[in-house]
């Protein structure tokens, strides 16, 4: 009986020690951030498990479409689990502010590597990375010196030569809405319909489609965000070759006192409702590494955000350019007026 006395005493003491010895390794592993992300799986997972291996913390990604992740966090109210929401275009990150699901980051290192323009003014969202939609023209039915600008793709000279994608489509929206900034709400509204007129057919198809359609002789010109050229001219598919071979890259609004290319974003903030603000800060800083970034420029064909860290050499190979830095809060805010008036001017 006395052995079987020691024997239990000894088992106790072990298991004390045990959970001493565990339990820093419990609160270390509780330690977690909760992600619902509109980026595809592939685009995020690398950099989230790298996240994980250097800092331990742990965590959960859940991806959808943008529009009802949004709507998730917002049913959810103060019992989603989300922490950190990622997004693409300014105009949706606006939607998530809109909606009050967001709060202030209120990071100082934060605010001193991403470029003012590139935040939110009221700190609820972040730029993670960036892109231009620009001019994407044949070369052999257009010469680069018969384009200047987005406003002159309104001429009759391009009456039944352009593709462009539906006016459901955020980035275009997101377009339109830099353009009201730039030249106020009548003359974009002249600009559209005029555009809408130099359709080579109705909208169809994404932003590639538009793309391909320049390569097969459907239309002379399209607009489109540079990744999407940038993943053809990356891949090794012959098919995708010889689609960049046909059609090249312009960069618009180039001129002196001229506003530059229109850019947006892909970007994230932290829920109003986080349990794990201080992870999701960590996480947010990890995504603005120059190795984060610049595996964002090289997987995705995306700008970073980051001054210094350099394009991937497929952009690289497209050129420099002058962008408008407009503050990308604008599109967000200016976008119900976009919306309108793409409506007004017959933009499907
Ligand atoms: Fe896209």
């Amino acid at each position: 009986m006395k052995e079987i006395d020691q024997t239990l005493k000894l088992a106790c003491a072990t298991s004390l020690t045990f959970l001493f010895i565990l339990m820093p390794t419990l609160t270390y592993s509780s330690e977690v951030v909760n992600i619902y992300s509109a980026r595809k799986e592939a685009l995020i997972l690398p950099l989230l498990e790298n996240f994980r291996d250097q800092t331990g913390i742990q965590f959960n990604l859940i991806t959808g479409k943008a529009d009802g992740l949004l709507k998730r966090i917002e049913l959810e109210g103060k019992a989603t689990p989300a922490d950190v929401f990622i997004t693409v275009d300014a105009g949706r990150l606006q939607r998530a502010k809109k909606a009050e699901v967001l709060q202030p980051i209120n990071s100082k290192s934060i605010n001193s590597l991403v470029p003012e323009h590139l935040r939110d003014i009221d700190d609820f969202w972040i730029a993670l990375s960036k892109r231009a939609r620009t001019i994407f023209y044949s070369h052999d039915r257009v010469s680069p010196d018969e384009m200047s600008t987005y406003e002159q793709l309104a001429e009759p000279a391009w009456r039944g030569r352009l593709c462009l994608r539906s006016s459901g489509n955020i980035y275009n929206q997101s377009l339109v809405a830099s353009m009201i900034e730039s030249v106020g709400s009548d003359e974009t509204l002249e600009w559209v319909k005029k555009l809408v007129l130099n359709f080579a057919r109705p909208p169809s198809g994404g932003d590639t489609d538009q793309i391909k359609a320049v390569a097969a002789g459907q239309c002379d010109i399209a607009l489109a965000n540079t990744y999407y050229y940038g993943r053809l001219a990356a891949s090794t598919k012959e098919d995708d070759q010889k689609i960049t071979e046909k059609v090249g890259v312009f960069w618009p609004n180039q001129a002196e006192g001229n506003r530059g290319v229109h850019v947006n974003v892909s970007g994230a903030g932290i829920t109003a409702h986080a349990k794990n603000r201080n992870n999701a800060v960590r996480l947010l800083e990890f995504l603005l590494t120059p190795e984060s970034q610049s595996w964002y420029a090289e997987v995705n064909q995306e700008y970073p955000v980051i001054p210094g860290v350099p394009a991937s050499e497929t952009l690289e190979r497209l050129g420099s350019f002058k962008a408008d830095e407009l503050n990308l809060t604008v599109l967000g805010v200016n976008n119900l007026e976009a919306v309108e008036i793409m409506d007004k001017a017959g933009w499907k």
